[in-house]
Formats: structure tokens, C-alpha cells, sequence
């Protein structure tokens, strides 16, 4: 096994049938570069840049924000880096930015909410990252994104950050991908609206089942609830990959579920595009793909969300399909 796993670590991702999925790799810091390049990630599918607001004792500069973005996106050059706008807020607090003691912190001034009110924390980080751009193949994702409204303020802003490099005579990327992470429920069930102003969704099962399934993702006490193959959580997530097909958009996946491998058949039956795990996933991944028929998954995905009624259903319908005959 562990000889299959080093073969694949320049191969493609390739199904049974022929069929190509992208892994990406999830990241904190720079300093986890190492690890996405030895395990072959084709992708960066989710930089968490909140750690670099976390590990500093001030708000980072602009400079200090474009050099750390400008390593990544040259050591995957020309391969994508998704890089998620701070999410701080719910349990990620930083000591030089106090924010309002509040009983549902997690409901709470979070991700972009804090970004579209601070616009000076906002603009800071993304002209660091749009001059970063020059230096390989960025694409920007808004956390936290509740409503087509917040999405377009943050898109505006965007925009106006880069017009303002460009006119400063700042090389920056002409190609810059601008997209959103589908964590919020709102946000799910309105994904054909959203489809047709962002460019991509990534989506953030880590919270989407938080918020959908209304249980504390740190709460042992309900964590029975915590149900990834639930057929309601699986509904908004097809509808989340059809929504983005039909506008010609792509679907990744950057939450935990993404690597589960559970949770892998029923995605490749559903047509996620992408999918973005801690880096030490991607050769199990790569290789359990190999071994499957992303046709046949298909028709798991389809009475997944229309047979099924628990996560456990769902547990014992993959097992059907991917067992070994
Ligand atoms: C998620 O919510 O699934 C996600 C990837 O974001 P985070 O875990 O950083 O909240
Ligand atoms: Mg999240």
C-alpha cells in the first residue's frame, strides 16, 4: 500500500473510468508547503490565512501579508492557491483586536462580517494578495458569505483595491478567480443566485453541518449530531454542485468531509470538482479514486439524497457500492 501510495505522488487523480478530480491540500501557514509538495497536491483548495493575523502581535502589514502570500502562490506556480480572506470571530479570537463579548459567538461578527465592517483590515489584505497575484495562479474566497449582498460588497471592494494597484502601475493578475465558501445554510439553498456572481464555491462542511444540523462543532455533548452523509446536509450539497455547473462554474470541497472516505464516492457520484484536505489525505485519496467508478458513484450519489433518510443509511449504501467483490 504504502509503495502504491509513493507511485501516485506525481500521478494525476484519476478514477477507475478516467475520470480526473483535483486534490487539493488545506493550509495555515507557509511553513506547510513541505507537506503539500511531498504528498503531490495538485492544488492549494484552502489557505486559512486568519493564522497569520493569529501568530503576530499587531495587525500584519501589508508587506509582511504579501510576502507570505507571494511564497505560496511561487511554490505552486502554476498550480491553483485558494486563498481564503481572515476568518476570524467564533472560536478564533486575536488579542490585539478585541471584538464584542457576545453569547453566540459563532452567530456572531465573524469572517466577512468583520471585513466588510473594518474596511481598513479588509483593503489591507487584499492588496497584499493582489499584488501577490503576479506571481502565480490566485484565486480569492470570501468566508462566512451569508448573502448575495455581502458577496457583492466584498467582490466591489475587491475591485476597486485592484483598479487602484493598476493605476499605481502594479503588475497584478488579470485572471484573479473571485469566489465564496458555501458554509452557511442561507447561502446553500440560494446557491443558484449565488452562481451567477461568484466565479467558484468551496464548500465548508466543517460548518455548513454546524449550522444546518444547529450543533456546536466543539460540543462533545451533541456531537451526535454531527452528521456529514446526513441526506439533508447531502441535499444542500448537490444543490450546491449542480448550482455551480449550470452557471458553468466549478464546486470544490475544503472542509473536513472532503477526505472522508465515506464522504469521497457520494462527492465523485455528485461531480465535485475539487477537493481540499489536510495534505496528509491526498494519497489516500488519490488512491482510493483509482480503485472506483465515478459512473457507478453516481448512482450511490442519486439514492443517497433520495432514499436514504439517516446518516447511517448513507453509511451502509457507500459500503454497498465500494466493497470489493
Ligand atoms: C469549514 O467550515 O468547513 C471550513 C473549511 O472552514 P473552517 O474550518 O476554517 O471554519
Ligand atoms: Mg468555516
Amino acid at each position: 500500500q504504502k509503495a502504491e501510495w509513493a507511485q501516485l505522488k506525481t500521478a494525476k487523480t484519476i478514477t477507475a473510468d478516467g475520470k480526473h478530480f483535483e486534490l487539493g491540500a488545506n493550509i495555515g501557514t507557509p511553513k506547510d508547503l513541505d507537506g503539500v509538495l511531498a504528498n503531490g497536491a495538485e492544488a492549494i483548495g484552502l489557505y486559512r490565512t486568519e493564522f497569520l493575523y493569529m501568530d503576530s502581535s499587531e495587525l500584519p502589514s501589508e508587506e509582511d501579508q504579501f510576502q507570505a502570500y507571494k511564497q505560496v502562490l511561487e511554490a505552486m506556480n502554476p498550480k491553483p492557491v485558494v486563498v481564503r480572506t481572515m476568518d476570524i470571530g467564533g472560536d478564533k479570537k486575536l488579542p490585539y483586536l478585541p471584538l464584542p463579548a457576545e453569547d453566540n459567538p459563532f452567530l456572531g461578527y465573524r469572517a466577512i462580517r468583520i471585513s466588510l465592517d473594518r474596511q481598513d483590515i479588509f483593503r489591507t489584505q487584499l492588496r497584499a494578495l493582489i499584488r501577490a497575484s503576479a506571481f502565480g495562479n490566485l484565486r480569492i474566497m470570501f468566508p462566512m458569505i451569508g448573502t448575495i449582498n455581502e458577496f457583492k460588497a466584498a467582490k466591489k471592494i475587491f475591485l476597486e483595491e485592484k483598479d487602484k494597484l493598476v493605476q499605481e502601475g502594479v503588475k497584478v493578475s488579470d485572471n484573479i478567480q473571485t469566489g465564496m465558501m458555501m458554509e452557511i445554510p442561507a447561502a446553500a439553498v440560494l446557491a443558484d443566485q449565488f452562481a451567477k456572481v461568484a466565479d467558484f464555491f468551496s464548500i465548508g462542511t466543517n460548518d455548513l453541518i454546524q449550522y444546518t444540523m444547529a450543533a456546536d462543532r466543539g460540543n462533545e455533548r451533541v456531537s451526535y449530531l454531527y452528521q456529514p452523509y446526513n441526506p439533508s446536509i447531502l441535499r444542500l450539497v448537490k444543490h450546491i454542485i449542480d448550482s455551480a455547473h449550470k452557471e458553468g462554474k466549478w464546486a470544490g470541497m475544503c472542509g473536513e468531509a472532503a477526505g472522508d472516505p465515506i464522504m469521497v464516492p457520494i462527492l465523485m457520484g455528485m461531480g465535485l470538482d475539487e477537493f481540499s484536505m489536510s495534505a496528509t489525505s491526498v494519497l489516500r485519496v488519490r488512491s482510493q479514486m483509482k480503485h472506483l467508478s465515478a459512473e457507478y458513484m453516481q448512482t450511490l450519489a442519486e439514492r443517497a439524497v433520495t432514499e436514504s433518510t439517516t446518516n447511517e443509511d448513507n453509511e451502509k449504501l457507500v459500503a454497498e457500492f465500494t466493497a470489493e467483490d
